[in-house]
């Protein structure tokens, strides 16, 4: 069974000065530049009909592109932090994708999404880092901020059956236009 997300990439100049902040952090394991994405929905492993149902309704989304700006760092997982992200400054565009993405899921059957929506490109997972660490970290390099980049497509990715992660494959492709 595939397991798939819908996701925004991270253009490569951009990654690659992403990568500038791989330092400084043990017990990170940084992710590669070319994995880097933003999950719009998170789908996880499901047949082969409800992957197609899910790419088909994805397909019949229409929205113009619009423009978002990574905005600092930060790290999920409290006192037992588990990831460092780059967060996303709050756009209306994004907002309204990540909407049709869902309404895409639920046309093809599948249940709500629980959790709220919390735009982030992760850039590490973290082994018994400490939380101390992290906040030294997240001192030095989180006030870092990137141009804003255009959005002019969304994708369809698969990783790994069952177990996640990358090499991500991108299954489909889909343009935003005017
Ligand atoms: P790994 O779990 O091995 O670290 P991964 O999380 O990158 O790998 P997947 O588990 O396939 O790979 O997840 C793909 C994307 O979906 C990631 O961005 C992940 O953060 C996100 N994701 C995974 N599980 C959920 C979930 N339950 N709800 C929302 N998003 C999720
Ligand atoms: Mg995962």
């Amino acid at each position: 069974m595939p397991r798939l997300f819908s996701a925004i990439e991270i253009p490569r100049p951009l990654a690659e000065r992403l990568t500038l902040l791989r330092a400084g952090l043990t017990g990170a394991r940084w992710i590669d530049p070319e994995n880097y994405h933003l999950t719009l929905r998170f789908i996880g492993d499901v047949d082969g009909m409800t992957a197609r149902d899910f790419a088909e309704a994805l397909g019949a989304i229409e929205m113009p592109p619009f423009e978002i700006r990574l905005n600092g760092l930060g790290s999920f997982g409290g006192n037992k932090p588990r990831a460092i992200f780059a967060g996303v400054a709050p756009s209306e565009g994004l907002n309204a994708l990540r909407r049709a993405n869902d309404r895409a899921a639920r046309e093809a059957g599948l249940p709500a999404e629980g959790r709220n929506f919390m735009p982030h490109v992760t850039l590490a997972r973290l082994r018994n880092a400490r939380a101390d660490a992290v906040a030294a970290y997240l001192e030095h390099q989180g006030g870092v901020f990137a141009d804003p980049f255009i959005v002019n497509r969304f994708v369809l990715y698969s990783s790994r059956d069952s177990v996640g992660g990358g090499p991500y494959v991108v299954e489909a492709a889909y343009p935003l236009e005017d």
